[in-house]
């Protein structure tokens, strides 16, 4: 796949508000975000899109879902209620085509989603 903006943040090539970093993914404030809390959880791995993911990628992406659990705990967002969203190619919304894992909360949210 082709370099995204996301491996250079990972590479501290630019600039991001890292919340949470492990050797298999790192954690940073969306610099557009759509609810008081809007984090990217981010494999370090580059993997284009959830299509992308393979068995190899099974504990990876249950890291991924734990790392979303730990950080709604860190932003006292656990208990009220927050929403993950990973968006998958261009009807989702997708426009960094490496995986990463939207957590949002923090304002009550609708269904269905826009
Ligand atoms: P998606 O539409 O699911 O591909 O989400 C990509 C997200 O990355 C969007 O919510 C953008 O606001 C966010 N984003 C893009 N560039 C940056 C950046 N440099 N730092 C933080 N978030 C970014």
């Amino acid at each position: 796949m082709s370099e995204s903006i996301f491996s250079k943040i990972i590479r501290r090539e630019i600039p991001a508000t890292i919340v949470y970093e492990d050797e298999r993914v790192i954690a940073f404030r969306d610099i557009a975000p759509q609810a008081p809390v809007h984090i990217l959880i981010v494999p370090k791995k580059p993997i284009a899109t959830l299509n992308d993911a393979t068995e190899e990628d099974r504990e990876l992406l249950g890291h991924i879902l734990l790392t979303a659990q730990r950080l709604a705990h860190q932003e006292n967002i656990a208990d009220r209620g927050y929403r993950l969203v990973i968006n998958t190619n261009s009807e989702a919304g997708q426009t960094v085509f490496h995986l990463h894992c939207h957590l949002l909360g923090g304002r009550p949210m609708s269904w269905p989603p826009g």
